[in-house]
């Protein structure tokens, strides 16, 4: 249908009733195919409310893959097929009965490359979301909504003088808060980032870092990284992916980041950890 097709960059929606409890994100037997091939088999993970959890393993585990099918995300390939279940706070996204939006409009999503609208005011960057699900607010809301969502996404000090300067101006960590920013203002329940600081300086890492840490308190946080560091900085919970010699992904070890760190309960973890392959 024409929903799986449309491309919405900042997962717009309504803003969701004030003081919303935070959110749990939980997949459930999660097996995964891009034509003949599966990229995932059975996978079940909880992401807890309020927490982070993070997404570490090889490349080509299929880390991308699992965090675009929480917020429906693979169905933009046409050649992908999925199994089980994802629960947003009990609640199926996957659901015959419920549109698409009603499922995305929780669930927010950064990618690896920032990708803000590059003409358009850091303004109205921040807004996108609102215009494209024609959500009315009053100017004065509107301000207050971007002076909120720059705020949070640590970048509002840098750029409070220049709202109307164009998204494109800014610099690559800059334009990647500023996507932060504009997937805020929707309100998710749920931020899902695919490698949010791979392609930023290590100055701008550990902004988006703490920024992190800032926002979970508000919305659930499910990162893919492939920085061993940035996992053991910013999660609370790690989930270890591993596709080996052609079999589909799984998750090898899943739990709390301390312990998993300290003590890998499987060799491949440990392995994995410690940069051994
Ligand atoms: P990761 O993010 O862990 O590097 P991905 O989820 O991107 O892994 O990929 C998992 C597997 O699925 C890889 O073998 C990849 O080649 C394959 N894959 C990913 N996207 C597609 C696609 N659009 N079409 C076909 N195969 C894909
Ligand atoms: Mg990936």
């Amino acid at each position: 249908s024409a929903d799986h097709t449309t491309v919405i960059p900042a997962t717009p929606g309504e803003p969701s009733v004030p003081g919303a409890a935070l959110a749990e994100i939980e997949a459930r037997d999660i097996t995964a195919w891009f034509g003949q091939r599966k990229v995932l088999d059975r996978v079940s993970l909880t992401m807890p409310a309020g927490q982070i959890t993070a997404l570490i393993g090889p490349s080509g585990c299929g880390k991308s893959t699992f965090l675009r099918i929480l917020n429906r995300m693979h169905e933009l390939v046409p050649s992908a097929q999925l199994g089980g279940e994802v629960l947003l706070d009990g609640q199926d996204i996957y659901d015959p009965e419920r549109k698409l939006i009603d499922a995305r409009r929780s669930i927010g999503m950064v990618f690896q490359k920032p990708n803000p609208f590059p003409a358009m005011s850091i303004r109205e960057n921040v807004l996108a979301g609102l215009k494209l699900t024609g959500t009315k607010a009053s100017r004065s809301a509107k301000d207050e909504l971007v002076e909120s969502c720059l705020r949070k996404g640590g970048l509002w000090e840098e750029v409070k003088d220049r709202l109307d300067a164009p998204g494109g101006g800014l610099s690559g960590g800059q334009q990647q808060r500023l996507c932060i920013a504009r997937s805020l203002a929707i309100k998710p329940r749920v931020l899902l980032m695919d490698e949010p600081c791979s392609a930023l300086d290590p100055t701008s890492t550990r902004v988006i870092e703490e920024t992190m840490k800032d926002l979970a308190r508000e919305v659930t946080i499910v990162i893919v990284t492939h920085n061993m560091q940035q996992a053991a900085r910013v999660s609370d919970t790690c989930a270890f992916f591993l596709a080996s010699q052609g079999t589909p992904g799984v998750i090898v070890e899943h739990g709390d980041t301390g312990a998993m760190f300290q003590s890998p309960q499987d060799q491949r973890t440990s392995d994995y950890v410690h940069g051994r392959f």
